[in-house]
């Protein structure tokens, strides 16, 4: 018998619990592996650390970080690093989580791991923005490193971010070790694509499932929330294939046009103003207003937790398109699945970020870099495959893409377990 975890009192909204009960739904599938099941409802690994840093003003601050490696059965860990002052441990169990099932269900050699410090790093200035991540990459250095567990951007994180943990580690053990940190800056063994890489994979993703569905990309009325690196750049990629931007929402507030959404200026807006409040081009919408779009897709691209019950139920897309990790809470997933509306979800819709991370840690260690065209095209296959075989199963357990996609990455995960036994 295996006990609750005891560090942990996920609520029902938690998306701990979310994870938990996506994996329970999956069992059912896993034959004579569910008896390793367990091995996926507790992190293999979860450090806490304290990160104090002198704020410019010559007083202290101390920081709550975090790095969980959920499983490393198939490979070191990979996953993110989330700055944003509502990352608490459970949060941070649950996207290492899905990074575990996400690696897997594309079939990358990694484990899933995920970070993050509870910070709004909005208020800090550059300098103490550097120190903070460097003593939280100097704290958690124990146990990341390229054949270990290997750092990206997540919410609130970016190339700049990535580069000052490279050399962090890097200065901590003597060599420069590109490796260790994925989505750097080009010229610091970054790969091209990499920023633009996870909505790439939503749009790749997306148009296959519309594709099934019969549903035309051309005209087609989008939906966006979240204008980040992920919802800003599937955004382009729709509009690009004829679709109409109609609505999008950020921090900042939501905006409307029927028309479809002028990206040429939005995209500038959004850089300058930090959102699409005030955007001239389009009308004003309630924040709650905005889930009622009139929309074939609705891309969530922003946290967790923003699909409830109650906005499942009003949604008119027929077409969910999972940028975010963790946006759709399970019982809204059962209405939604009810109502005929397809979700493509997270673990395989937004995995085209560490799939690119994975081409940018190849070509660290062979020190050879791709062309963006070759990075695209290698890309699109693997995400096209990725989804052909969640499809099947899919279609033949008659189950939702989410929990075929769970079956799929499970049943690697516990395979590898399976042949690796238990130590000692
Ligand atoms: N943070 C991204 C995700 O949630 C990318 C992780 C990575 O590239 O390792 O998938």
């Amino acid at each position: 018998m295996t006990a609750e975890l005891s560090y942990v009192h996920p609520s029902p909204e938690s998306p701990w619990t979310t994870y938990l009960s996506q994996v329970d739904r999956v069992l059912p599938y896993l034959g004579e592996l569910s008896r390793w099941a367990d091995t996926l409802k507790r992190p293999k690994r979860a450090l806490i650390v304290d990160i104090p840093i002198e704020l410019d003003n010559g007083t202290i601050a101390h920081y709550e970080g975090y790095r969980v490696q959920h499983n490393l059965s198939r490979g070191p860990g990979k996953g993110g690093v989330r700055y944003h002052p509502d990352v608490t441990l459970e949060e941070v169990m649950a996207l290492a989580a899905w990074m575990s099932i996400k690696n897997a269900a594309v079939n990358l050699p990694y484990g899933g791991a995920k970070g993050g410090i509870r910070v709004d790093p909005k208020l800090l200035s550059i300098k103490e923005l550097e120190r903070m991540t460097r003593r939280y990459t100097s704290e958690i250095g124990i146990i990341i490193g390229p054949q270990q567990d290997i750092p990206a951007p997540d919410v609130n994180t970016n190339p700049q971010i990535m580069a000052w943990m490279m050399d962090t580690y890097s200065m901590n053990t003597g060599a420069t070790a590109t490796g260790v940190v994925t989505g750097k800056p080009i010229h610091l063994g970054g790969s091209l694509g990499r920023v633009k890489a996870t909505g790439r994979g939503v749009f790749v993703t997306g148009r296959e499932a519309a594709r099934r569905m019969g549903l035309e990309l051309d005209g087609a009325r989008v939906a966006v929330q979240g204008t980040g690196n992920v919802g800003g750049a599937a955004m382009e990629l729709f509009a690009q294939a004829g679709a109409k931007i109609v609505a999008a929402q950020d921090h900042t507030g939501a905006i409307y046009n029927g028309h479809g959404l002028d990206l040429a200026a939005l995209m500038p807006w959004i850089k300058e103003h930090g959102g699409v409040a005030g955007f001239p081009g389009g009308e004003r919408l309630g924040n709650e207003e905005f889930w009622d779009t009139d929309c074939e897709i609705m891309i969530p691209a922003a946290l967790e937790g923003q699909i409830t019950a109650d906005r499942a139920r009003r949604l008119k897309a027929k077409l969910v398109l999972e940028g975010a990790n963790g946006p759709t809470l399970p019982g809204a997933d059962d209405i939604l699945a009810d109502r005929g509306v397809l979700v493509v979800p997270d673990v395989i819709c937004n995995a085209g970020g560490v799939t690119v991370s994975y081409f940018e840690w190849v070509q660290d260690f062979s020190s050879f870099f791709w062309t963006e065209d070759e990075i695209n095209l290698r890309l699109d296959k693997i995400m096209v495959g990725a989804l052909k075989r969640i499809w099947e199963v899919a279609d033949q357990h008659r189950i939702t893409l989410r929990t075929a996609t769970f079956a799929v990455a499970c049943e690697r995960i516990l395979e590898a377990r399976r042949e690796r036994g238990l130590y000692p």
